[in-house]
């Protein structure tokens, strides 16, 4: 790993060497990032490229960066996490600052940091839950896939969480990747997560799981799944287990296919080949199944423990003649489908860090124009608190590489950054000291990522998370004392 870092930190250099000079802006203003998920730090990159003098602050709530690519992606991906090698770089460029266990909004306010800095970005993400908005949805055991990813991934806000994983059936609502990786985390043979970085705890609880039947229900048909074929792939391979995808009208599917994109049409050509080929079921003691057409009514519990024992859905319809977005339409038959846990895999949403940030609650977004935020001057955002929940890092890349050339359009044109000289890291580091709040460094960061993964070498996993924040700050500290 750490030759790899080292090679990243080489590619940021040779990368900052391919950049044409005459395009680039020489300013001075003061600019942060609130966030260091892949969208702060794309929109870092595309500015430290561009502007050689600029330097850049990024805030980050939590003592550790990297957002959802440390705490979303699921742990058996460890490919996808070596975008962490290239954020590394940027934040070892010696032109970005990360300052970690700060969040904007408490520990200092989106004013504060107008009136210290020239350009605010924000780059927040999208952590809250959306909710179905039907009855029985607080039972025990109907889960939010936000709140069981950030479990298993050790997010510390979630890592007390305990679930009951005593029942066979588990039905996951929604049809994305994140349904597909919670379902593979319920299902993977535990020798296989073993080797994750997992969160330990996490692990202990699915070493004991009796779920074995794992239901993901979407309202809509296979045409319009949105996962991707990797995953889908990834479920149909997973070891001891035998799947159904049940295609109600597979002719009507096959003669749509010509009229889709071709990723889409060679996922649903999967899903076609896949019902028909049965696994053998002799050595799946567990299963997963693709269930299609159905909406959520209601969720049912049994009357003693107040916990879910199943699921009410309508079952659809759908019409018109654009397959791509149909039109649902309620059947009226009604169906149980009898379980012991739901997983609510619907969606992730943001909340506005301060009052007067203009928000479409509706959509959980800020309000923006191309990354420039609606009657702000100077506060830009970029990725899923701009976009919504949408989209993989590499699209989130895009967003934050968009925004990062609007910044320096405004820079150049002398849109922001033209008043009186902005404070900058100053103020706001003296606000932190006055409100007793303990910025983590990155240098603090890399001491706790040490331990994290020599504790992993006695687990044999890549690292042992640390759940505790108070833990982290304080090996972060010592191991720069
Ligand atoms: P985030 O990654 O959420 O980063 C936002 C950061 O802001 C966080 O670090 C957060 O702590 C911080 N923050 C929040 N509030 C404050 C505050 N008030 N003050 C300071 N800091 C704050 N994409 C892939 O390409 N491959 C995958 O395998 C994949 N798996 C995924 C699995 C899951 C479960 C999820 C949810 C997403 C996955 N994605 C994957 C998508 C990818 O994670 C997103 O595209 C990307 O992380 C969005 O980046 P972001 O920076 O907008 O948000």
């Amino acid at each position: 790993m750490w030759s790899r870092t080292t090679k990243n930190i080489k590619n940021v250099v040779s990368y900052f060497r391919t950049v044409n000079f005459s395009s680039q802006v020489v300013c001075h203003q003061k600019v942060c990032i609130v966030g260091s998920g892949p969208a702060g730090f794309y929109t870092a990159q595309h500015l430290l490229k561009n502007c050689p003098t600029l330097e850049i602050d990024m805030f980050e709530k939590l003592p550790v960066p990297f957002g959802l690519v440390r705490y979303g992606v699921a742990p058996d991906h460890p490919d996808v996490k070596n975008v962490i090698n290239t954020f590394t770089a940027i934040a070892k460029s010696g032109r970005l600052q990360f300052v970690g266990n700060v969040t904007v909004g408490k520990d200092v306010t989106l004013n504060d940091l107008r009136n210290a800095y020239d350009v605010v970005v924000l780059a927040y993400g999208a952590a809250q839950d959306r909710w179905l908005g039907i009855s029985g949805e607080n039972l025990c055991n109907v889960v939010s896939a936000r709140k069981f990813v950030g479990w298993y991934n050790g997010l510390p806000e979630e890592s007390h969480l305990k679930f009951d994983l005593d029942a066979e059936t588990a039905v996951i609502i929604g049809q994305g990747n994140v349904a597909l990786d919670i379902a593979r985390i319920l299902l993977t043979p535990i020798d296989m997560l073993k080797k994750t970085d997992i969160a330990q705890h996490a692990l202990e609880a699915l070493s004991q799981s009796k779920i074995k039947n794992v239901k993901i229900v979407g309202r809509r048909g296979p045409l319009q799944v949105a996962f991707t074929i990797k995953e889908l792939r990834e479920m149909i391979k997973l070891p001891g287990n035998s799947y159904r995808i049940h295609l109600e009208n597979p002719e009507f599917i096959d003669a749509c296919l010509p009229k889709t994109s071709r990723p889409r049409k060679r996922l649903t050509e999967l899903m076609l080949q896949s019902s028909s080929i049965k696994r053998s079921e002799e050595d799946s003691s567990k299963q997963w199944e693709l269930i299609f057409h159905r909406t959520p009514i209601k969720i049912v519990g049994d009357s003693n423990a107040n916990k879910v024992n199943g699921l009410v859905v309508g079952i659809n319809h759908l019409t018109g003649d654009d397959w791509e977005n149909p039109q649902v339409e309620d059947t009226g038959l009604r169906e149980t489908i009898p379980c012991g846990m739901i997983l609510k895999s619907i969606g992730y949403k943001s909340l506005p860090l301060s009052d007067e940030l203009p928000f479409d609650h509706a959509k959980g977004i800020i309000r923006q124009t191309e990354g420039r935020v609606e009657g702000m001057q100077g506060v830009f955002c970029s990725g899923w608190v701009a976009s919504g929940p949408v989209g993989v890092i590499a699209s989130t890349m895009q967003s934050g590489h968009d925004v990062g050339k609007r910044i320096i359009e405004d820079l150049k044109n002398g849109i922001v950054g033209t008043g009186t000289r902005k404070p900058g890291r100053d103020a706001i580091l003296s606000q932190l000291e006055a409100r007793n709040v303990e910025p983590v460094t990155f240098v603090e960061w890399e001491a706790l990522d040490n331990e994290e993964r020599e504790r992993g070498k006695y687990q044999k996993k890549p690292r042992e998370k640390i759940v505790d924040v108070r833990e982290m700050i304080d090996i972060a500290k010592k191991g720069q004392s």
